[in-house]
């Protein structure tokens, strides 16, 4: 087809509304909107249930009917991004832009590159914005140039340079004309189609809940009541604006808003230094030696299936299994439990999350870790091993969240065989790493 039509492509951006590179795409028309299920990274995940392929297939579902209520439609591709390219340039030879927001993530800035590559060859050019946090990775720097590795300091920069027309929209709806008008209907490939099937976990929505915002300060910390947004997977998936986002933390909690910049100095943390996904932020946490070995995979395994005998661990983990999401004071616990009392390295426990999570989302999950082990940019100091039962003390003090998942807790049985004792899991994690990072046991210092 001759008639000049620009592409958007959507990535972690998933929605009809407030989307920066739509809207500029929008403002050029025609746009014809694509999604790429990408076999470069589907087709390493396992097959059967998918939680997360899942939630991609049912939003996508949405925004094609919206697409196509407005007399466009949205063409879902199961293939790789050189290929979809190369054939959509052959069936509209007049294409010249292609639009998409920015995706940080290593796998991405490989992507993009090759792909800006391709289609300038082919005499198309790729434009990127930024949509998914509201300063990239070298917006925010210290006074020598550098990237932050320290989040207090660089929220303290991030605020002041913050400035509310920041969150202005970015509208979609009033130039919905502009997308290409067609009457074909796309058939989007199922899950089936691509090895997956639905699973059970149920998706919370995407709903700004101002109760829960307003609760917040006081009530993050209690696993067992509603008292966080549940939005993770939304802002993952981009289901959710971030300036939405930000707006309704403005309005009604100072303390989520700060939570959202952990989100932001996470993303440049990996940005800006993508080799954390494997190694240790500080490098001289890689010494410590983790355990290894048929007793070491054997822990492993009660930790992931939720059975150590340590209730609020086993709480949080089988939350996971059922949920697709663990609280976040119970993340830090089953985290640091694993990389602590079990003394297992924490990449172990990054990719059980990577795979379980529904939000994961590598660079969160990263600093998650790394925090926990203590291995990280900003982390928990290496000699603070949290104690599970204090914990489950403090902010279970009912063991209503315990309950919740862990029915069985209160019997002898349960409670005479936590596969490690705490007071040992705890000396031997602090003479571990302190053999791991000066070289000598604790005695000999
Ligand atoms: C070991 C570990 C692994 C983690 N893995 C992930 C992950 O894969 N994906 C993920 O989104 N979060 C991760 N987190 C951070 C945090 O636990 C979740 O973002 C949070 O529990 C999601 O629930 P919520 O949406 O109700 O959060 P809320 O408390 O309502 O917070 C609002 C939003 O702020 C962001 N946020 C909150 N806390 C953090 C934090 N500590 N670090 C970064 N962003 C934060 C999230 O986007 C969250 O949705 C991890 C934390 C730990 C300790």
């Amino acid at each position: 087809m001759d008639t000049p039509v620009s592409l958007f492509w959507f990535r972690r951006d998933l929605r009809l509304s407030d989307n920066v590179a739509l809207a500029q795409a929008l403002q050029n028309g025609p746009v014809l909107p694509i999604f790429i299920f990408d076999r470069a990274i589907l087709d390493k995940l396992a097959t059967g249930p998918e939680p997360r392929v899942q939630f991609l297939h049912e939003h996508l579902a949405a925004i094609k009917t919206q697409l196509e209520a407005w007399g466009s439609t949205l063409r879902v591709y199961y293939s790789t991004p050189a290929q979809v390219f190369e054939h959509i340039k052959s069936e509209y030879p007049a294409l010249e832009h292609v639009f998409a927001n920015q995706d940080y993530e290593p796998y991405a800035r490989q992507r993009d590159p090759a792909v800006a590559q391709q289609l300038t060859q082919q005499g198309v050019a790729l434009h990127l914005y930024k949509d998914h946090v509201l300063f990239h990775e070298r917006e925010i720097l210290n006074q020598a140039g550098n990237p932050f590795t320290v989040y207090t300091p660089y929220s303290k920069v991030w605020r002041a340079r913050f400035t509310p027309d920041m969150l202005a929209e970015h509208a979609i709806e009033p130039r919905r004309a502009h997308f290409w008008q067609t009457e074909t209907r796309w058939l989007m490939p199922t899950l089936a189609a691509m090895g997956f099937a639905p699973g059970t976990i149920a998706f919370p929505d995407n709903g700004f809940k101002a109760d829960i915002l307003a609760r917040y300060a006081a009530e993050r910390d209690t696993p067992a009541v509603e008292g966080t947004s549940r939005l993770s997977v939304h802002l993952r998936f981009g289901t959710i604006s971030i300036r939405q986002a930000y707006t309704a933390g403005f309005a009604h909690s100072d303390k989520w808003v700060s939570e959202l910049i952990w989100r932001e100095f996470y993303q440049q943390i990996l940005a800006n230094f993508p080799e954390v996904v494997n190694t240790a932020f500080k490098p001289e946490y890689d010494q410590i030696p983790w355990r290894t070995g048929p007793a070491a995979e054997a822990d492993f395994a009660h930790w992931c299936a939720g059975t150590t005998g340590y209730a609020l661990v086993d709480a949080g983990m089988r939350q996971l299994l059922k949920e697709g999401w663990i609280h976040n004071r119970v993340r830090m616990v089953v985290a640091s439990f694993l990389s602590k009392h079990l003394l297992l390295d924490w990449r172990w426990g990054q990719a059980h999350f990577a795979a379980k999570l529904i939000d994961f989302d590598l660079a969160s999950n990263n600093g998650g870790w790394q925090w926990a082990a203590g291995t990280g940019a900003d982390a928990a100091p290496y000699f603070r091993v949290f104690n599970p039962y204090l914990q489950a003390e403090k902010h279970d003090p009912t063991n209503t969240y315990i309950r919740r998942f862990v029915p069985e807790y209160e019997t002898l049985a349960y409670q005479m065989h936590p596969i490690v004792d705490h007071a040992f899991a705890r000396q031997r994690a602090l003479e571990a790493y302190s053999v791991g990072l000066k070289g000598k046991p604790l005695r000999e210092l």
